[in-house]
């Protein structure tokens, strides 16, 4: 079978690929290796509102937003809390395997010839033009030829290896729970933000309510994979989550029944994203954002970008594709880039250090500007305006101002 635009994964990246690819006219087949999208769910499912003002994405139903969030409380280690709440919605809870499988079904509506259960084994460029890709699945395998070849299989990519490009420059491990708690209250519009070096060196642990009024996914993620399950393990009894949860002191935390996901989040972007007649997208590339772990905005991002250069060009010639990643780099990709620096920088940073920087982000006229400006898939537009406003906030850590030229 032939295509224009074969698309290998169907996850976000891969769905949401080969719905704008079919919607541009390109005869587009996408390969899955699981039998149904969404599973095993590895995310906590928090993402910018502005995901659905990607073209096409309104086309998604309602059910999939679970909660909308107006702030977050930022724990210090020692218990601080920087209280965050915009007036605005600042992010969205969603169902993450739902997401998934409405984004395949937009897929396959827009035109998408899908293949399910069909594991991609060998990935072999085609002499010139192209390249040919074959699969096994329970049924047999299948034999595929394409035009241009989209790796968006995830953080193992397959095709990125044999397209012989480099991987992300990073990947670290998050596990998240999804759980019921039994007493307490979980709120509904903000989520809970706990650091420290005995829960997740160098990142952050979460708390974000999910489905229903007690449902929550309490998930980290750390510098440190050895000391990720003991962090987190601490997380689960700790105080600062007991607070969230508004249980009097000295109550412990009681859980009902509870799912755990472990994986990879791949940040950092190689050298490539693009190769002769292939293009990387998505965890495949490392385009989760370095401080958060957010990979859905980033990569619908990239999508949008990619999908309007092959419009806007004459198709599928090699220059739109190197077009595409040169405008990516200059565009949002330098955002991520200067994220990568900036978390880098900051993941020695000691606890007494983070609740130094908490205390004084509190203060009131900085506490009102991260609340009216702040954006969870910009972070460093806002550092940057935090900086630039308060140079004091840099000098509490001086070790850190050579690098200061580094992220402005
Ligand atoms: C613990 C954790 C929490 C997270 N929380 C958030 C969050 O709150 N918000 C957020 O925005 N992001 C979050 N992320 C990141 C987010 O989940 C990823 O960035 C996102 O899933 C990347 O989408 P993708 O389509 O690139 O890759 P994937 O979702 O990994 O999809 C890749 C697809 O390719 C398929 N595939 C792989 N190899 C093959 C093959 N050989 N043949 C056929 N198919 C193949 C896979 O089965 C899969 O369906 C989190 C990640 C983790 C690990």
């Amino acid at each position: 079978m032939e295509f224009e635009v074969l698309v290998v994964g169907g996850g976000p990246a891969g769905s949401y690929s080969a719905a704008r690819s079919s919607a541009l006219g390109l005869r587009t087949a996408l390969i899955e290796e699981h039998t149904e999208a969404g599973r095993p769910q590895q995310c906590a499912g928090l993402v910018n509102p502005d995901i659905f003002h990607f073209e096409m994405m309104d086309r998604l139903s309602n059910h999939v937003i679970l909660k909308e969030i107006f702030g977050a409380d930022i724990f210090s280690p020692s218990g601080l809390i920087l209280p965050l709440k915009g007036s605005g919605v600042k992010a969205l809870t969603i169902d993450r395997a739902e997401f998934d499988k409405e984004l395949l079904r937009l897929a396959a509506r827009c035109g998408t010839k899908v293949f399910t259960g069909q594991r991609v084994t060998s990935v072999r460029k085609r002499p010139g033009r192209g390249w040919e890709v074959s699969s096994k699945g329970r049924e047999g395998g299948i034999h595929l030829e394409c035009d241009l070849l989209l790796g968006c299989d995830g953080p193992a990519s397959l095709v990125r290896r044999c397209a012989g490009m480099e991987p992300p420059k990073e990947t670290i491990t998050g596990i998240s729970v999804e759980t019921e708690v039994v007493d307490g209250a979980v709120p509904h519009d903000k989520v809970g933000v706990y650091t420290g070096k005995e829960t997740a060196r160098g990142f952050f642990a979460w708390a974000i309510p999910s489905f229903g009024r007690s449902c929550i996914r309490i998930g980290a993620s750390s510098i440190d994979p050895r000391g990720l399950v003991k962090g987190f393990t601490n997380l689960l009894k700790d105080r600062r989550l007991a607070r969230f949860l508004s249980l009097p002191d000295g109550q412990d935390i009681k859980y009902g029944e509870t799912s755990v996901t472990l994986g990879p989040i791949p940040m950092g972007s190689p050298a490539n994203i693009v190769g002769k007649d292939v293009v990387i997208l998505g965890d495949s590339a490392g385009m989760a954002k370095p401080t958060s772990g957010g990979g859905i905005y980033p990569l619908l991002r990239a999508v949008d970008l990619f999908i309007s250069t092959l419009g806007a060009s004459a198709g599928l010639s090699q220059t739109s594709l190197d077009k595409f990643e040169k405008d990516w780099r200059k565009g949002y990709g330098r955002e991520l880039e200067r994220a990568f620096i900036a978390r880098k920088i900051l993941s020695d940073i000691t606890d007494d250090e983070t609740d130094m920087m908490l205390e004084r982000l509190s203060r009131k006229g900085t506490l009102e500007m991260i609340n009216d400006e702040g954006d969870i898939d910009h972070p460093m537009t806002l550092a940057v305006s935090l900086i630039r406003t308060d140079p004091g906030l840099f000098m509490l850590l001086p070790r850190f101002i050579p690098h200061l030229k580094k992220v402005l």
